[in-house]
């Protein structure tokens, strides 16, 4: 037999992996460190008793899009639920790139916009950041005149840098795509531990899609749940393009019955932000370069050690966090997720030992 080849560009593909190494305290993948508020376990689990197991589920999932939309002072027709926020990026790419068509990503950030981008048989344009990681104006215009993508990728706060972008180059980057006719989506997986948010931009005039995750802020990566914000006529095209009943009934439960501790969930963020501010101070002691983050984790790169050779110090003190150091452009730098007080005192301890 001659095995069947999948497509040449997936060949040729790696994969999207964080390792999963089993250690006391895990900063590796942004989670939250906390569980969600008491009583959302029991409140979820009372009314899964109460699901249809033998129906299909509301297929426009219409009570969790009014409750989401209803947080940003929208209707419910301008929210796309999805299994996670990588879900709803693929659906975008394949309702609005795609074979035959562009997106563009600034890089370093998010893996997934450029993995994503491949699997949907998309052109990829790959456009640099200014050396301090923050967008550069000039490089996005050159990169829309060469290239006019469809579209457009920015993420702020920016995973894996932290750097949030100023509210005047969200404004710049979207001018640019609006009169090229493409696309921006700003995935704003941290926006909640930032101050400002391009929700504040929508329109229904504006080509601009938003989308958040329930697996940050909202302490749920358990339940693959993520949603994007836009005009209501991109909701629309986007319904055609994902699979029929995609978000189950379960999924559903748990996302609309977390909107019921929203307070709960503000008071996580801002505990983590606080905690952040914390940790920030402490690191600036040690032998590192220290990025500013808006999010709910720190990018740093060793000065004095290989980035290599630091994770795996930390790995022996069963302390996991993000290995960048051989990433392109991240030479060095590894990435920490906030967790608990006592979590982050662990990765002081251990980091301190590998560097000193
Ligand atoms: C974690 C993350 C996501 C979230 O993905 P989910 O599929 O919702 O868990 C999306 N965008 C960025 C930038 C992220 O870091």
């Amino acid at each position: 037999m001659t095995r069947p080849t999948p497509r040449e560009s997936i060949t040729l593909m790696t994969g999207y992996h964080s390792p999963q190494i089993d250690v006391d305290v895990r900063l590796n993948t942004n989670e939250s460190p906390e569980p969600p508020p008491g009583g959302f376990a029991e409140a979820v689990a009372e009314q899964v008793l109460a699901i249809d197991w033998n129906r299909y589920p509301d297929r426009s999932a219409t009570k969790l899009r009014a409750r989401i939309g209803a947080n940003y002072g929208l209707p419910g027709e301008q929210v796309f639920v999805a299994n996670g926020s990588n879900e709803v990026l693929q659906t975008l790419l394949l309702t609005f790139a795609g074979p035959g068509r562009t997106s563009a990503v600034f890089e370093p950030t998010y893996a997934l916009h450029s993995h994503l981008s491949r699997v949907t048989g998309t052109t990829l344009v790959e456009g640099e950041r200014a050396n301090d990681f923050s967008i550069d104006l000039a490089e996005v215009e050159r990169v829309m005149i060469e290239h006019r993508p469809d579209v457009l990728f920015l993420c702020s706060p920016n995973n894996p840098t932290g750097i949030v972008d100023a509210p005047a180059t969200i404004r710049a980057v979207l001018d640019m795509v609006t009169a090229t006719g493409g696309l921006l989506c700003v995935d704003e997986a941290y926006g909640q531990f930032s101050d400002f948010s391009a929700v504040d931009l929508l329109g229904n005039d504006t080509p601009l899609v938003v989308s958040r995750t329930y697996s940050k802020t909202w302490a749920m990566a358990a339940v693959r749940l993520g949603y994007l914000l836009a005009p209501d006529w991109i909701v629309t095209e986007l319904e055609k393009v994902v699979l029929p009943y995609h978000l189950d009934a379960m999924t559903q439960v748990a996302g609309t019955v977390a909107l019921d501790h929203l307070d709960a969930m503000t008071a996580r963020v801002a505990r983590l932000v606080e905690e952040r501010g914390r940790l920030m101070a402490r690191l600036a002691d040690l032998p590192l370069d220290v990025w500013p983050s808006g999010a709910n984790f720190i990018l740093i790169r060793p000065t004095c050690r290989d980035g290599n050779a630091v994770w795996q110090g930390l790995v022996d003190r069963s302390v996991l966090v993000r290995n960048c150091a051989t990433w392109p452009r991240l030479d060095g730098c590894l990435r920490i997720t906030i967790g608990t007080p006592e979590e982050d005192d662990r990765l002081l301890a251990a980091l301190t030992e590998v560097l000193t």
